[in-house]
């Protein structure tokens, strides 16, 4: 890993000889913005999956931060790391961060620092798409949407780490954030998705993240999209998770009730893998090929 080429401020080196400074202001206090892109092995080689989206909500996150970044040179970059680290399939992770300038609050006299880099990967939830997942609703409230926006701004991911680590201490697999009026909100680091009666239901909440995940579901199927209360959660036929990482990942169980069927997300889950593997040749549009 640490021979591989990243792009650093408009620079390729070596994941190596890429430094930051033990002052900076994103490590501090977390000013920073990253996104989680996936490429994908297809039959005419790499292809970054939905990438312009990702560069969106990335560029989104910039601007509630006050940063300056050219995003779509971030997008040129990943394209051609991989091309560059031959990789067949890779997790791309740019990162734009405040570094240097001091450590007061006002961000106007820092200057952004951007870094692309394409990593191996593999679904973060390891087998959990076979084994399905144990989750658990915590006690954490997911950061409201009118404090910090629902976007991938760095330090904000604490949030998602105190309610994983609930999750974990009591022996679950992952969170489930819930409002304090028993809405549901959304996992650590995935969209929640409900099936009953063969209809699939995705979860609409102010503070969720807008998942790429999700969208494509939304566009590949008849979904109906809306608020859902846990109770309607525990008594749904199937749930599921989507995100980049997790793909499409079954819900074994939530909170003592074991989900025991999942034939609706097998089927998802089988006709996202075909479209992000190039498989579903109308759905090529959202594939830019290295
Ligand atoms: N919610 C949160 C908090 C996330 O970090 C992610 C992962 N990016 C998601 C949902 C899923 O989003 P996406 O499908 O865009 O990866």
């Amino acid at each position: 890993m640490s021979e591989l080429t990243v792009w650093v401020d408009g620079q390729f080196t070596t994941m190596n000889h890429a430094k930051a400074s033990l002052m900076s202001h994103g490590l501090h206090y977390g000013t920073g913005v990253f996104e989680g892109i996936r490429c994908y092995e297809t039959d005419k080689g790499p292809a970054i999956f939905r990438l312009q989206d990702h560069l969106d909500r990335f560029a989104a996150g910039t601007d509630a931060l006050g940063m300056t970044v050219d995003v779509q040179s971030l997008g040129k970059a990943a394209l051609e790391l991989i091309r560059r680290n031959k990789q067949a399939a890779a997790y791309v992770r740019p990162l734009s961060f405040f570094e240097l300038g001091g450590l007061g609050l006002d961000t106007a006299p820092l200057t952004p620092r951007s870094l692309v880099a394409t990593i191996p990967w593999s679904n973060h939830l390891g087998n959990a798409a076979e084994v399905g997942l144990k989750m658990k609703t915590v006690s954490v409230r997911r950061t409201p949407a009118d404090a910090v926006p629902p976007l991938k701004l760095c330090g904000n991911y604490v949030n998602s780490i105190l309610a994983k680590r609930e999750a974990y201490q009591e022996g679950f697999d992952e969170a489930l954030f819930i409002d304090h009026d028993g809405y549901v909100v959304e996992a650590t680091g995935e969209n929640v998705f409900l099936v009953h009666d063969s209809k699939i239901v995705a979860v609409d909440h102010a503070d969720a993240l807008k998942g790429i995940t999700r969208q494509t579901i939304i566009d590949l199927y008849d979904v109906e999209v809306r608020p859902v209360h846990l109770d309607e959660l525990l008594s749904a036929d199937e749930v599921f998770l989507t995100g980049t990482s997790a793909e499409v990942t079954w819900v074994s169980a939530l909170d003592g009730v074991v989900y025991t069927h999942n034939p609706v997300t097998r089927c998802v889950a089988e006709r996202y893998a075909d479209v992000v593997h190039g498989r579903a040749t109308d759905c090529h549009e959202w594939l830019t090929w290295t």
